[in-house]
């Protein structure tokens, strides 16, 4: 049976860890430390290593992990990330023996050039393209581009567990009731996500279907979406990737 759990890391990084209680893989080792320690106390081995981007906090652990386990590096090859040792893209399968899992390659641009994310065992790891009620800057790429990446990645099954590479649910719960009042499961899931930060626990991985209701960046269509953006701008907003354009400027600015 396969599990998988968020490990902090950093100062609000998830590290993700999949496993069979044997053999573990990681999706964005940030840090070593809490990998090395996690697995010592299992006795576990680590099998395989899984980037989402070139971004520090998501492979500094990286060379660490690589010289103490030996494992393969699966991650976008066209940015610079010299562990890399399995660089893979859009449509690409990552198939692991231990633990056994099955993953999509799907190509998300936008926070960075080559960001990807891993979809399977109806799991999808997609680092800092998706948050919980938000979702990554755009720093590498254009809204359109983001904008289109979060599509596909709405796409996919309901039930899909989304697991974010960061603890940022609160304080985007904060800007999605701001433009989103009137959702009421957006209200649900802002008390619910409180409780679970007060007990000290991670608000992820959460539910694409519920993302679908709540985030405002998946409900770009929304009239009521597209009204607060448009009162934001001051102009009216034809399509949802305009409204999705000017809802990203508002959080930046936030
Ligand atoms: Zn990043």
């Amino acid at each position: 049976m396969l599990k998988v759990l968020p490990i902090p890391a950093l100062r609000d990084n998830y590290i993700w860890v999949i496993h069979d209680d044997h053999a573990a893989a990681v999706v964005d080792p940030g840090e070593a430390g809490p990998i090395v320690a996690w697995l010592a106390d299992r006795g576990m081995a680590l099998s395989a290593i899984l980037i989402t981007h070139h971004h520090g906090d998501h492979v500094a652990g990286v060379a660490t992990l690589v010289a103490r386990h030996g494992c393969p590096v699966y991650g976008p090859g066209n940015e610079d990330i010299v562990e890399v040792s399995r660089p893979v893209g859009d449509g690409d399968w990552v198939e692991l023996a231990a633990p056994p899992a099955r993953l999509r390659v799907i190509s998300v641009p936008g926070h960075t050039r080559g960001h990807l994310a891993y979809y399977g065992q109806g799991h999808l790891f997609c680092g800092d393209t998706l948050f919980s009620c938000g979702c990554g800057r755009v720093f590498e790429g254009t809204a359109n581009q983001m904008y289109s990446s979060l599509m596909r990645l709405a796409a996919l099954s309901e039930d899909t567990r989304v697991c974010c590479a960061h603890e940022y649910t609160l304080a985007n719960l904060a800007f999605a009731r701001e433009v989103d009042p009137s959702n009421r499961e957006l209200q649900a899931w802002a008390e619910e996500a409180l409780r679970l930060r007060r007990a000290g626990l991670p608000t992820l991985p959460v539910s694409l279907g519920r993302e679908l209701r709540v985030n405002p960046f998946l409900r770009c269509h929304a009239p009521e979406l597209r009204i607060a953006a448009e009162r934001w701008s001051g102009g009216s907003l034809q399509h949802p990737s305009q409204v999705f354009a000017t809802l990203r400027e508002m959080k930046n600015r936030t």
